[in-house]
């Protein structure tokens, strides 16, 4: 009765607002109808192994597979993301990434797990993509991390966040994928080989360009002892393959 109290007191005074517009929702952290309406929110069909959105009307059976992952290119068990990266799934990131826009990390994680709902991974372990110490201290956090606890806490594993370490390189900026291939690998160091046998690994991140980050950190991994490792992000690039 007095938690009833507070809550409604708490709610009275800070109405529940959109992260984005700030218009009122029925729930803190929520978009609202208009800014959810504005992503490009990725559902069937779409490649079983890497989750790449398909055209809706194109049937390719019940285990759709896309050019990559059926020659083999992506190394990953699985991947999902929540939405495709265009102007309104930037406008959030950015922000989100780069100023301090934290509270978008509760509708950008809800998205991710609704994204992960229809797979059947059982990981052991969630690991937020590691950032360099130096951007860590410069930007005062890891957006994967906060977008990684209630994934985690979602599927009742714990989280990895120091098993990994990963050394500072320049900022890929708008690079070619072999280029940022190039650029990444070698950036991840396993420390704590223990942690990472056996292990089923669920990686986060917050944007997936070209599957460069996810295909080192998945090569440093599996050369470590990991079971399976698989990724999801908020947003990916989903140019035509
Ligand atoms: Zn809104
Ligand atoms: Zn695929």
């Amino acid at each position: 009765m007095i938690l009833d109290t507070a809550r409604f007191s708490i709610e009275f005074l800070f109405p529940a607002s959109c992260p984005l517009c700030g218009s009122r929702v029925s729930t803190n952290g929520e978009l609202c109808a208009d800014c959810w309406a504005a992503f490009n929110w990725i559902s069937a069909p779409r490649c079983v192994k890497c989750g790449y959105p398909f055209p809706a009307n194109l049937d390719l059976g019940a285990a759709p597979l896309c050019p990559n992952c059926a020659s083999g290119d992506c190394v990953l068990d699985l991947i999902r993301s929540a939405c495709v990266y265009d102007a309104a799934s930037r406008a959030a990131v950015l922000p989100f990434k780069h100023a301090g826009r934290i509270r978008y990390s509760t509708f950008m994680s809800r998205a991710m797990i609704w994204a992960l709902r229809d797979t059947n991974i059982s990981p052991d372990v969630v690991m937020p993509v590691p950032l360099a110490y130096r951007r860590l201290f410069h930007r005062g956090y890891n957006q994967s991390t906060l977008l990684a606890r209630p994934i985690a806490r979602a599927l009742d594993v714990p989280m990895d966040l120091d098993s990994v370490h990963r050394i500072y390189r320049p900022d890929m900026g708008h690079k070619s994928a072999s280029q940022r291939a190039e650029n990444i690998r070698g950036v991840f160091q396993v420390v704590c080989p223990d942690k990472i046998r056996g292990r089923k690994i669920l990686l986060v991140d917050d944007v997936m360009t070209t599957g460069a980050t996810f295909a080192e950190l998945h090569r440093v991994l599996m050369r470590a002892g990991a079971a399976a490792v698989y990724g999801v992000t908020f947003c990916r690039v989903a140019h035509a393959i």
